[in-house]
Parts: structure tokens; C-alpha cells; sequence
């Protein structure tokens, strides 16, 4: 069993909530959510964050993103706005090693976030 959270999810060992699939991607929405749709893009390869999959995969980084932009319309804020997040590191507070886009909408968010 592969001891990464996200990869356990692809695989479904650790059952989530799916939203969209792609070939090389998994749209799930976040355990605890800090908007109305907050949902994770995560590519089903792994890749620890969004510099290593830059670096590694520039298609699959493409892919991720397009699919940011399908869950927004997939949940109808495409035309309301949302936010696509990638924490990267300690300091943004990436708690899951495994590289991941927030798609956060359906309120108004603020800026700058806190
Ligand atoms: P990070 O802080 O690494 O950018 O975001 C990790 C996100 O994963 C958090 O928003 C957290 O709520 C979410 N998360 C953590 N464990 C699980 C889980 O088991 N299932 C789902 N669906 N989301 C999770
Ligand atoms: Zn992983």
C-alpha cells in the first residue's frame, strides 16, 4: 500500500468524494472545505509539489490546470469566480506532499488571504 494520502485516494484505498476524472488526473472534493465548492486537482502520477511536476511533466501541469477550469464549470462558478491555489512548502502550509490546485468558490473570497 502506497503510504501517500493522495495516491491511496487514486488508487481507492482511501475513499473520497470524486468529482471529475481525466486520463492522468482526479478532481475530489476536500475533506474540510473552506468554501462552498472546494474541491482538489491532483494528478494521479506522483509528483511532491507544483515546482516538481512543473519540472517534470509540463503536459500533465497542463492538464491539471485545464481540469481546475472544468471543475469550476462543472459546479457553476465559472461565472461567479473562483480561486485555484497550490500551497507549496512549510510556510504556505502544504500538508500533503503530493502536489494538489484548490479550486475554491461559491463566495466571495477576499484578497489577500489571511
Ligand atoms: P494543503 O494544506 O496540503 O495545501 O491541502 C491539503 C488538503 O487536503 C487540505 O485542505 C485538507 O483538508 C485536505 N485533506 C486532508 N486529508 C484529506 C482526505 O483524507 N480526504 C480529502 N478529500 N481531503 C483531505
Ligand atoms: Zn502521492
Amino acid at each position: 500500500m502506497p503510504e501517500c494520502l493522495f495516491c491511496r485516494i487514486v488508487s481507492g484505498g482511501v475513499p473520497a468524494s470524486r468529482v471529475l476524472e481525466s486520463p492522468r488526473t482526479l478532481s475530489f472534493r476536500d475533506i474540510s472545505p473552506q468554501a462552498p465548492t472546494h474541491v482538489l486537482v491532483i494528478p494521479k502520477d506522483h509528483h511532491p509539489d507544483l515546482a516538481a511536476l512543473a519540472a517534470a511533466d509540463g503536459s500533465l501541469l497542463t492538464e491539471l490546470v485545464s481540469q481546475a477550469a472544468e471543475v469550476a464549470r462543472a459546479e457553476g462558478i465559472s461565472g461567479t469566480g473562483y480561486r485555484v491555489v497550490f500551497n507549496t512548502g512549510a510556510d504556505a502550509g502544504q500538508a500533503v506532499p503530493h502536489v494538489h490546485a484548490h479550486v475554491l468558490g461559491g463566495r466571495g473570497l477576499g484578497w489577500p488571504p489571511g
